[in-house]
């Protein structure tokens, strides 16, 4: 289990820790980083590809969101 050092009290607490129990801190920053890269449904590993498959991922979902907008006019 990693520690991670609280940016506001410099406390050293598990990265699992929802808050810091020093100061009380949300800690979910890592958390919604992971659940951003799994959503896009892409296989990946975190670190090297993250910018390009956020980038990749966003144009994907907006061109989705057109698709289904073009479908939805025409119908
Ligand atoms: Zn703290």
């Amino acid at each position: 289990m990693p520690l991670v050092k609280c940016p506001d009290c410099q406390k050293e607490i598990s990265d699992q820790a929802p808050v810091c129990p020093g100061c009380g801190r949300p800690m979910q920053k890592s958390v919604t980083k992971v659940e951003d890269v799994n959503a896009c449904g892409l296989m990946g590993k975190p670190g090297t590809f993250s910018h390009t498959m956020n980038v990749g991922c966003a144009a994907l979902i907006i061109g989705i969101i057109i698709i289904f907008v073009l479908l939805g006019s025409l119908r």
